[in-house]
């Protein structure tokens, strides 16, 4: 039995379908994203969980027990919003209390376990101070640790490091982690941003336009999108429309640019248009050479431990990416070939999903 699970969860405001037939399982202890762009639902199906926001249709249930119809405060979830909502005028430790004073919790106890999550999240020593005394990452982590105190068995995150800056929130990126590891509390995170949700969770749900497209592994939804929006979204990719030329059983002829290409097209797609996914990181820039996808770079990026390069090619325009190795590569205006190694190219149906 799964620790939760959403059944067939529909969300419809007027005619407006937020949520549409979501079913989910999450285990025990897992870290899981919701990840999609802006309207996509995600907020919608947390705020469901929470018991915020009724659904149209479908069931809740966590531990086999149905808590589609509680109340918010009779699901014992923990919760941290992407504003944080500390209150103004409490010190961080009777922030984090007020969960417990809820509860009923004695004071001696209290006491205790607000120390405890205060350690937790490296805070024990601004206890006193209100949250117009804290950074941005502080406050984040006060409101982490007022979730974390009632010991919820489910932690929902709602854009929880989108008001940090960049180097912060990489730094509460590996905090969360360690911290969701140590406590081992089940946790559903909803973010737009693909790093974060590949580097957090032990399973991404990617989203679009109210549906579950995709659930899998970081590295599998990365490696293996199963069509052009999650190729497109989680992480970047050069997308080419391509027409089979030749095919027999799975392999297949296509024509890309001013070279040919065998590929191994997947059972599932049926008609002769496909589409290719390449990745930036898996091209590589050399000296052209004959049968070779060629093109001139337009652009080039210094990123510190790579060069994002743009290259107008004969298949069109490429982004690539390559590591820094302690020297100039190719610069603007040279022309250059392009190659790849085997199993780079991964091969989609022809829907455009976003
Ligand atoms: P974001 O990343 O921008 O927060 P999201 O993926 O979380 O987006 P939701 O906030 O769940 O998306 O919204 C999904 C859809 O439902 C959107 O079209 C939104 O306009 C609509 N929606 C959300 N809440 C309501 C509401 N209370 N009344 C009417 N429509 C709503």
């Amino acid at each position: 039995m799964s620790f939760l699970r959403l059944e067939s969860l529909t969300k419809r405001f007027g005619s407006n379908t937020a949520v549409q037939d979501i079913t989910l399982d999450i285990d025990q202890g897992e870290f899981v994203s919701l990840l999609g762009p802006s309207g996509c639902g995600k907020t919608t199906t947390l705020q469901m969980i929470a018991g915020f926001v009724e659904p149209t249709r479908g069931r809740i249930l966590m531990k086999g027990e149905d808590i589609t119809s509680c109340k918010p405060n009779q699901r014992g979830i923990g919760i941290v919003f992407q504003s944080y909502a500390l209150f103004p005028h409490m010190t961080v430790a009777e922030n984090v209390r007020f969960g417990l004073e809820m509860r009923k919790v004695s004071a001696g106890e209290s006491r205790q376990q607000v120390s405890e999550a205060l350690e937790l999240v490296r805070l024990d020593h601004l206890e006193d101070r209100y949250p117009r005394e804290l950074s941005g990452g502080q406050r984040q982590r006060v409101a982490l640790a007022r979730a974390l105190v009632i010991r919820p068995p489910l932690l929902l995150l709602d854009e929880p490091l989108s008001n940090l800056d960049a180097q912060l929130r990489e730094n509460m990126q590996i905090e969360l982690r360690n911290i969701q590891q140590q406590v081992g509390t089940t946790t559903l995170m909803v973010t737009h941003d693909q790093s974060e949700a590949l580097s957090l969770s032990d399973r991404v749900v990617v989203m679009n336009q109210g549906k579950v497209v995709q659930v899998d592994e970081p590295f599998a939804a990365y490696e293996n999108p199963r069509d052009n929006f999650v190729s497109s979204f989680v992480g970047k990719t050069n997308l080419f429309d391509c027409h089979i030329d030749q095919r027999e059983g799975r392999q297949a002829h296509v024509k890309l640019g001013d070279c040919r290409l065998e590929i191994a097209v997947p059972d599932e797609i049926k008609g002769n248009k496909v589409q290719l996914s390449i990745r930036p990181e898996k091209l590589a820039l050399t000296q052209h050479m004959a049968g070779q996808l060629q093109g001139r770079v337009r652009t080039r990026l210094f990123l510190g431990n790579h060069w994002l390069y743009q290259v107008d090619s004969s298949a069109g325009e490429l982004l690539i990416t390559q590591p820094n190795l302690g020297s100039q590569g190719a610069a603007v205006g040279d022309d250059v070939g392009i190659c790849w190694q085997d199993g780079a190219v991964r091969v989609l149906g022809e829907q455009a999903n976003g």
